[in-house]
């Protein structure tokens, strides 16, 4: 008998894979001409890094980095369609059939500030050195106008291999710019590499240089490694390495990774440098509460499924039983509480006043504690015998 569910599943893993091949090829075509385009003009242009590294590994990459001797005038000369970001000095953005394109000039970066920034760059005429003042030899590969690819660094065999060495000295490169201790580790994580031992030393001897980051880069890299399929060996990484000490992550052995990011940064205790947005905060503060207390009608009254499912993540216990307690629940809000104030002023004979909220604090959490049903009658009987005398 054939079994469809297998029959099924083969077949969607076959059309996904087919999917992401047409993809990577449309990409590859239109970076094809990109290189074309600019080479045209008279300057060279490679891909350059991630896409080359990726379209080895047969794994879609977000966008096309481009080493070009041609400065970034020259570029947006040639691309009407060009922007020119603010952030990364010498490098041009262009939007090319819905793909995005990092071109960068070729440079020698002279001196860097803080562990991060280089502060004096300069544009030179040569691609191996260029290559050199790049992060790992895996990302040094390059890709000509031809689709042949250009190992001037034996990048090739780390990636064969599955292993990360940087480009020269680690300790050098490490020292240079602490954000590569962390592009390390999410490149293992995301690539499922190895880190050399070479790296491994190198990183730990400048881990202390992380707390000069700023939380804004420490968090991006972070969420990158923590919402991977393999987010288990990058916090392993990190926790092999010590770097949680330096990242102010002061319990990351116990992550969980089973949630979506805010779950998982609400399992977490960290530095208050990390930026969050005021929603973020106050689901992380909710989805503590209720991880530190416990799911109960009142939490999901309070704080609304979303919360409470993140906080069941955490502890362990399984959402469909927290959904169905949603559903349950007798009362969602004040407004389906089954009395009137009306009702409540002619129940006590009593003008409108604050005392009001009183009662409707107490109906609200005796109705969700099952210790008073959403009943009008049931509700009357209750007020008159609490609240009918004094105040
Ligand atoms: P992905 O785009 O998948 O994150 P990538 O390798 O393309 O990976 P990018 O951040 O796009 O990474 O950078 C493009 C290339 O620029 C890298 O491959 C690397 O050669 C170089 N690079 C980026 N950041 C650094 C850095 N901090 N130090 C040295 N080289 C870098
Ligand atoms: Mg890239």
């Amino acid at each position: 008998m054939i079994n469809y569910g297998i029959a099924f599943n083969i077949f969607s893993f076959y059309y996904i894979f087919v999917i992401i091949l047409v993809v990577i090829k449309t990409m590859l075509e239109t970076s094809l001409k990109v290189l074309e385009k600019i080479e045209e003009k008279g300057y060279i242009a490679y891909i350059v890094g991630g896409f080359v590294r990726d379209y080895i590994l047969g794994i879609e990459s977000e966008d096309v980095d481009i080493a070009t001797n041609a400065t970034p005038k020259q570029i947006m000369e040639i691309f009407d369609n060009s922007v020119l970001p603010n952030e990364e000095y010498g490098a041009v953005t262009l939007y090319v059939k819905n793909s995005r394109f990092e071109v960068t000039t070729f440079r020698k970066e002279i001196r860097y500030i803080n562990n991060r920034k280089p502060i004096e760059i300069e544009y030179i005429n040569d691609l191996l050195e260029d290559l050199k003042r790049r992060d790992f030899k895996m990302n040094t590969l390059c890709m000509n106008k031809n689709g042949e690819i250009i190992d001037l660094l034996d990048g090739r065999t780390d990636i064969e291999h599955k292993v990360i060495n940087t480009v020269g000295n680690s300790n050098f490169k490490f020292q240079q710019d602490s954000l590569r201790i962390l592009r390390a580790i999410r490149f293992a994580t995301y690539l499922n590499f190895k880190l050399s031992e070479d790296v491994k030393e190198a990183i730990i001897n400048n881990k202390e240089a992380l707390k000069g980051l700023s939380y804004n880069r420490k968090k991006q890299e972070l969420e990158k490694i923590f919402v991977s399929q393999n987010a288990k060996y990058g916090v392993e990484l990190l926790l092999e390495l010590g770097l949680d000490e330096p990242l102010e992550l002061y319990n990351l052995e116990k992550i969980n990774l089973k949630s979506d990011i805010i779950g998982i940064w609400a399992s977490l205790e960290v530095s208050s440098g990390y930026p969050f947005t005021s929603n973020e905060k106050k689901i992380i503060q909710r989805v503590k509460e209720v991880v530190n207390s416990a799911i109960t009608n009142i939490s999901l009254y309070k704080y609304g499924l979303y919360v409470n499912q993140v906080a069941a993540d955490i502890m362990g216990i399984d959402k469909l039983t927290v959904t169905k307690a949603y559903e349950m629940l007798p009362i969602t809000s004040r407004k389906s509480i089954k009395i009137s104030s009306e009702t409540i002023m002619n129940t006590l004979k009593r003008k409108a006043g604050p005392y009001f909220k009183d009662i409707y604090n107490d109906l609200e959490t005796k109705i969700l504690e099952g210790k008073l049903n959403n009943n009008e009658k049931e509700i009357k009987n209750y007020i008159l015998e609490n609240y009918s005398k004094g105040d």
